[in-house]
């Protein structure tokens, strides 16, 4: 039985799982491609639920650089507001995250070693010798290499930010979908007062040119942000997967966060719940070196905890992505007469779609 754990790819999944492990007395060394921690965190965003954060156990306090309580989702006509009473998600700075995530694991005890890219060779080579973790992001290396099932779908992204623009309200995001031909979708997401970025994804297999769309997708005049005088960053280019792996363990070779594909498939928010999985990764691999418990354990509580919630995205993302511009309309007017825009405002939950829907059965049968 190995009782060192190699841990490929120093993201938010990989780190946290160092972590984990390294605070129970685990061996465990990390290896990132980059030379600096977070150094492509500007590639995705950081929008983070409330109550997701909270699950998680960490201090991120002081990545916090925005707070976010409302969204306006857009059709082609049709629009909802949504406002909570309450505070519902922060924007992180993704780099700031990443810093004080590889703090924590080094002081847990972590080994993280910084500027090494591992090839197959090495991964296959290691994995004789010790437990081994991909937790290296949407393309991974550790899947290919063992032949793991490959993931069924990606969401294409591109997003830049932009800096001195005008933001009538800086507490709401902006969503657009539109349905149609093009099936794509949009978002405007303030970091500050006068920061924000702007992004779109677009199923893979639709378009291949997601910087032309998102060039079209700036001229929306329904974009409520003013951004003509800002000054713009680099435009970057990113890949989502948006569906779990079928197999995420097999004997001493695990999968978490993106490699595993445990990303929400109707936003492409991927932290919460890889962090998640990440951690109940390092409750099997700790069971596994001091109990002896199979690694395999890992497929079926992670599936168990969080698999309901992500097949309740998957479905709800099938569902809008077979819709036109008509039925996405359609869907929006719906729900602002059956009063599902203030239903969401007052029992929303931007990770688990299995909690609106018991809350929605609750508030239905106490009447
Ligand atoms: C445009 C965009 C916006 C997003 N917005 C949000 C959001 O608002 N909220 C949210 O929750 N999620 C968001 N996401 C998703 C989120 O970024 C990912 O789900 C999350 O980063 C996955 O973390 P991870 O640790 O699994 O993988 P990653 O963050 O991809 O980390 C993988 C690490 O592995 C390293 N690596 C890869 N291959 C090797 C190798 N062979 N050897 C060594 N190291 C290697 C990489 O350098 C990288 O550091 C967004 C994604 C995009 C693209």
């Amino acid at each position: 039985m190995q009782n060192k754990t190699i841990i490929v790819g120093a993201g938010t999944a990989g780190l946290i799982l160092a972590s984990e492990l390294a605070s129970k007395g685990i061996d465990v060394e990390v290896f990132e491609a980059d030379k600096e921690i977070g150094q492509h965190a500007d590639k995705a965003s950081g929008i983070l639920s409330i109550e997701g954060l909270k699950l998680l156990g960490i201090d991120y306090s002081d990545a916090v650089v925005n707070s976010l309580k409302g969204a306006i989702v857009y059709g082609r006509k049709e629009a909802m507001s949504l406002n909570a009473k309450k505070l519902m998600a922060y924007v992180l700075d993704r780099k700031l995250l990443a810093k004080i995530l590889y703090r924590e694991a080094v002081a847990a005890g972590a080994d993280v070693r910084l500027g090494h890219r591992l090839g197959r060779k090495e991964i296959i080579e290691l994995g004789n010798e010790s437990i081994i973790v991909g937790a290296d992001g949407a393309v991974s290396n550790v899947a290919s290499a063992f032949d793991f099932p490959k993931i069924q779908k990606y969401i294409l992204t591109y997003k830049a930010e932009y800096e001195n623009a005008t933001i009538p309200d800086s507490s709401s995001v902006e969503l657009f979908f539109s349905g149609g031909s093009k099936r794509f979708f949009g978002w405007t997401a303030p970091y500050s007062k006068s920061t924000l970025e702007i992004g779109i994804g677009e199923w893979m297999g639709e378009r291949r040119d997601s910087y032309s769309l998102f060039s079209e997708f700036i001229k929306t005049p329904k974009i409520n942000v003013e951004i003509e005088n800002a000054r713009r960053s680099k435009g970057l280019a990113s890949l989502i997967p948006i569906s779990p792996r079928k197999k995420t363990v097999k004997k001493n070779v695990l999968l978490v966060g993106d490699a595993a594909g445990q990303v929400k498939a109707t936003t492409g928010g991927g932290i919460i719940f890889g962090a998640l999985c990440a951690k109940t990764a390092a409750e099997c691999i700790i069971n596994n070196i001091n109990k002896g418990t199979p690694l395999s354990n890992y497929e079926r509580l992670w599936r168990k905890r969080y698999g309901v919630d992500l097949a309740l995205h998957a479905q709800l993302h099938r569902y809008y992505s077979t819709l036109g511009s008509r039925g996405i309309d359609m869907m929006i007017k719906m729900s602002r007469t059956f009063g599902i825009d203030r239903f969401l405002e007052e029992h929303g939950d931007m990770d688990r779609p299995s909690l609106i829907i018991k809350r929605f059965f609750y508030k239905n049968s106490v009447r």
